[in-house]
């Protein structure tokens, strides 16, 4: 496996596994790698002979206030786990390689600007896109790989690559979720124990809409009114065992 931080020495080892005629494979992550990144790779290592993985925590999708700093990294753990995943080629850029200095020019998506998550992560998909953009531009992949975890991202992404002709298949990949239902995440490492359990909520409130859906509710109000009594009613009943848990242990 090749590490390189290097945009040239990254072109020029893909240029020639591009002339033994190996289709490339890409897989785009910021690190701190778990199953659904794996799961990624090894959908890579099926339909690719050469696959490229890159680690960036990008800058350009961080709001202020955001944790951009205190994104968990740990790239030893990261490349021992590509290692034995089979990529071929982990690209590693710096932000200054990236971002060199007077970096002006940003690619928009502009259909979803103000809507979902981009009305509470305004210069989020901006950032996004313009990261993804780039990399394209230095892997230039035959396919790469995003997941649908990122629901919003990839629809994204995938009309970035058509209205700007980048010759390069999307594929999505379903989510990938812990034994009890949460969803694979670089962020869970940030969760308490108890945060842990609370967060499972947001699992079971998916769950009842889907549930609502398949039976014939069509009114989104009504289905988000449900999934926030569902998400209410958690926190409610872990309030009360910890209060009565904590009752026995003082009695
Ligand atoms: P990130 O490192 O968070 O930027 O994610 C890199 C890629 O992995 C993105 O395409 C994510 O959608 C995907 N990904 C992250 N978590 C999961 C998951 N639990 N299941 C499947 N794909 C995921």
């Amino acid at each position: 496996m090749f590490i390189t931080a290097d945009t040239a020495k990254a072109r020029q080892r893909i240029n020639s596994a591009k002339e033994q005629q190996k289709k490339v494979g890409f897989v785009p992550t910021m690190g701190t790698l778990h199953a659904g990144h794996l799961s990624l790779v090894q959908a890579a290592r099926k339909d690719c002979r050469f696959v490229v993985a890159s680690i960036f925590v990008n800058p350009l999708q961080f709001g202020p206030g955001e944790d951009y700093k205190k994104y968990p990294r740990n790239f030893s753990r990261d490349e021992s786990l590509l290692k034995k995943a089979g990529v071929d080629l982990i690209f590693y850029p710096r932000a200054k390689t990236m971002y060199a200095h007077k970096f002006s020019t940003y690619i928009e998506e502009a259909f979803s600007a103000g809507v979902l998550c981009a009305k509470s992560r305004p210069g989020h998909f901006r950032g996004v896109c313009t990261v993804v953009g780039k990399l394209f531009n230095i892997i230039q992949p035959d396919v790469a790989y995003f997941g649908q975890k990122d629901y919003q991202q990839a629809q994204i992404i995938k009309k970035m690559a058509k209205d700007l002709n980048f010759p390069v298949q999307i594929k999505v990949l379903p989510i990938v979720r812990e034994p009890d239902g949460l969803a694979s995440s670089s962020r869970n490492t940030y969760l308490k124990a108890s945060q842990r359990k609370e967060a499972l909520a947001l699992f079971a409130a998916l769950k009842l809409a889907e549930l609502l859906i398949k039976s014939g509710e069509g009114n989104p109000r009504k289905i988000i009114s449900r999934m926030r009594a569902l998400i209410k009613l958690h926190r409610l009943y872990r309030n009360l065992r910890r209060g009565y848990f904590r009752n026995i242990k003082s009695n």
